[in-house]
C-alpha cells in the first residue's frame, strides 16, 4: 500500500499526509489487538519522562510535521507558542548528540508545551513505539540511574515493523529512506522552502539531520523480502 500511494502520488503536496496517516492508522489499528492481553500502560498524558530522548524519524514524518507546526504557529492562538522559534531554539543545543550525550542533556522535546506534547495526533512513530509499564521507572532511567524499563514490547515491534515497510517503500520509489534527528530535520524543513518537493524528486534534501548509519544490510533485507 505504502508502494502504491508514492506510486500514485509522486510528486503531490499530499504525498506524506496520505503515507503517515496510513501508517498511524496501521499502528492504532494493531496495536489495539496486540496488546488486549497486557497489563494497562503507565504511559498518561501530562507525563513527559521520554521526551528528552533523541527521536529518530523518516523524512516524511518531517514534512507532516513540518507543516503541523507551520500551521499551529499561524493560527492566533500558536503565536505566542512560537513552535518554529522553539524548534530552532532546542536544536542548537541538541544538534549531532549521540543517544547518549542527549540522554545526559535532558533537553525537552521542544513539543512539550505545558507538560504535554502538542503535536500528539502526529507525533512519529519512534514515539508511539515507546511505551512503558512503570512510570517511576521511566523516570529514574531519565535521570541517569541505572535502572531497566519495562517497555511494551508489541508497541517496539510494531514500530519497527512499520518504519521498515515505510523505509522499504522509500527506497524503491528512489527516494531518500534513512532515518534523521527529529529537531534537526525539522529545523532544516522550517528554515528554507521547497525541502519538501526537492525530497519528492529525489535529492536528500534533509542530509545534514541525517543518523549515520550503514543501511546496506538493511537495503539487502528489504530486498529479500520484496522477492519474497
Ligand atoms: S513529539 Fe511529542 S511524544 Fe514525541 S518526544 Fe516530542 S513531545 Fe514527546
Amino acid at each position: 500500500m505504502f508502494v502504491r500511494i508514492l506510486a500514485e502520488n509522486p510528486r503531490s503536496p499530499y504525498t506524506f499526509e496520505m503515507l503517515i496517516d496510513y501508517v498511524f492508522e496501521l499502528f492504532e489499528a494493531n496495536i489495539g489487538l496486540q496488546t488486549q492481553h497486557l497489563p494497562p500502560l503507565a504511559c498518561q498524558k501530562g507525563c513527559p519522562s521520554c521526551c528528552s530522548l533523541r527521536v529518530t524519524v523518516t523524512a516524511p514524518e518531517i514534512f507532516l510535521l513540518a507543516d503541523y507546526v507551520r500551521q499551529i504557529d499561524a493560527a492566533p492562538s500558536g503565536a505566542a507558542i512560537g513552535l518554529g522559534r522553539r524548534i530552532a531554539h532546542v536544536n542548537r543545543s541538541t544538534r549531532g548528540l549521540s543517544e547518549t550525550e542527549r540522554l545526559a542533556l535532558r533537553k525537552p522535546c521542544p513539543f512539550i508545551v505545558r507538560g504535554v506534547c502538542i503535536v500528539h495526533p502526529v507525533r512519529p512513530l519512534a514515539c508511539r513505539g515507546l511505551a512503558s509499564f512503570d512510570r517511576q521507572a521511566c523516570a529514574r532511567a531519565v535521570a541517569g540511574r541505572d535502572v531497566e524499563v519495562p517497555l511494551s514490547e508489541p508497541h517496539l515491534a510494531l514500530r519497527g515493523l512499520m518504519q521498515s515497510a515505510l523505509q522499504s517503500a522509500l527506497r524503491s520509489a528512489g527516494l531518500s529512506w534513512g532515518l534523521y534527528e527529529m529537531n534537526h530535520g525539522l529545523a532544516l524543513a522550517l528554515d528554507r522552502k521547497g525541502r519538501d518537493a526537492a525530497w519528492l524528486v529525489g535529492s536528500d534534501s534533509l542530509a545534514q539531520a541525517a543518523i549515520e548509519f550503514d543501511w546496506t544490510g538493511a537495503g539487502d533485507q528489504f530486498d529479500a523480502l520484496l522477492a519474497t
